[in-house]
């Protein structure tokens, strides 16, 4: 990996792309050099001239410009976040096929620039896309990230952190699975600063509950649907996500954040790439962080992966 420059390669420079590019800029510090790409030239041209413009406001000096697949030779990170919408009347397996062709148009003149890169992609669903990613670059397992659980785990921390009145930081707790429907909170693994909310939850001499638990789960869980219901899109808090990932691989920082890995055997699981906590740092995913899940919680964990692997085998790759 180059060390001397910091260049990232996003590709897809819509909503989410460019809510991450605009967080980038903003935090200044990590990246020097910003390369942005779209089927639609003009847009991506467009949005690096809006945000050069931005520049003598920001914290750092960056480059960024609308590129080519040839600028990925010698990036660091590639972003994904190009996509398609669904259409009326269109299964969310057909809507899969169709962003398999889109990313088929990608990673293939990606791998040929011979970046060596990281891939880093949040087009949904996005542990499809990330494994789909995987197969289609064959780069080794640890370099091909997806955003996974990463906001959900956001968005559950700050919800604990609200309910117990504590700064979300002292919360510590994952959304692991699927990002979609079947992720869930492993509970017996939530900690207030270092104390198990299962025991809080227990202690009769205070009002917390676990219904409350099961609320907020869902909060997390349909937070998305909310989003999109109120205003079409969600953005912002992907784009935060995307930014903290790349500055925790740029930083060579071995923070834990979970992101779509693949599984080798970690919670009993081959192949399939699920949200799962991961030590990130220079060289991608260093080590996949195994939670002690109860009976339950691994069940539920199995029923994500199965969910996960049928939508894989209903595809052409
Ligand atoms: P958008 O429609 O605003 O942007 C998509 C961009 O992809 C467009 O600019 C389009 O021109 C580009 N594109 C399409 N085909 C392309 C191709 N072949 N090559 C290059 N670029 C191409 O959509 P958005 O709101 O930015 O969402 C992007 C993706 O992110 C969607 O799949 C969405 O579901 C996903 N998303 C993920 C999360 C998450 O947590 N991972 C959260 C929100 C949205």
């Amino acid at each position: 990996m180059n060390t001397d420059r910091r260049k990232v390669v996003l590709i897809g420079t819509g909503m989410v792309g460019m809510s991450f590019a605009y967080a980038l800029v903003n935090q200044g510090g990590a990246c020097n050099e910003l390369v942005l790409i779209d089927v639609n030239k003009v847009r991506a041209q467009g949005e690096a001239m809006d945000l050069n413009h931005g520049l003598a406001f920001a914290k750092s000096n960056m480059k960024i410009y609308a590129g080519e697949y040839k600028d990925c030779r010698d990036a660091d990170i590639v972003v994904i976040a190009a996509g398609v919408a669904q259409k009326e009347g269109e299964t969310r397996l057909d809507l899969l096929q169709r962003n398999v062709e889109v990313f088929r148009s990608i990673v293939g003149p990606v791998v040929k620039s011979g970046f060596d890169g990281i891939f880093l992609v949040a087009t949904n669903p996005v542990d499809i896309m990330t494994r789909v990613t995987y197969e289609l670059s064959r780069f080794g397992a640890s370099r091909v990230i997806g955003t996974g659980t990463s906001l959900d785990t956001a968005r559950l921390r700050y919800l604990l952190g609200d309910y117990f009145t504590v700064d979300p930081k002292n919360i510590h707790a994952y959304v692991i699975g699927e990002h979609g429907d079947s992720e869930f909170v492993p509970l017996s693994q939530v900690m207030f600063a270092t104390k198990p909310v299962t025991a809080i939850l227990e202690d009769e001499r205070n009002s917390y509950c676990i219904d409350d638990m099961k609320k907020i789960e869902d909060q997390v869980r349909t937070a998305a649907y909310k989003i999109i219901e109120a205003k079409r899109a969600t953005y912002y808090g992907i784009g935060m996500a995307i930014a903290r990932i790349v500055n925790a691989i740029l930083g060579d920082e071995n923070s834990v954040l979970t992101v779509s890995a693949k599984m080798c055997g970690e919670y009993g699981q081959r192949d399939v790439f699920i949200g799962v906590p991961c030590i990130i740092g220079r060289n991608g995913v260093k080590e996949i962080v195994e939670l002690n899940l109860t009976q339950d919680e691994k069940a539920k964990f199995d029923n994500s992966a199965s969910v996960l692997k049928e939508y894989f085998d209903g595809l052409t790759l």
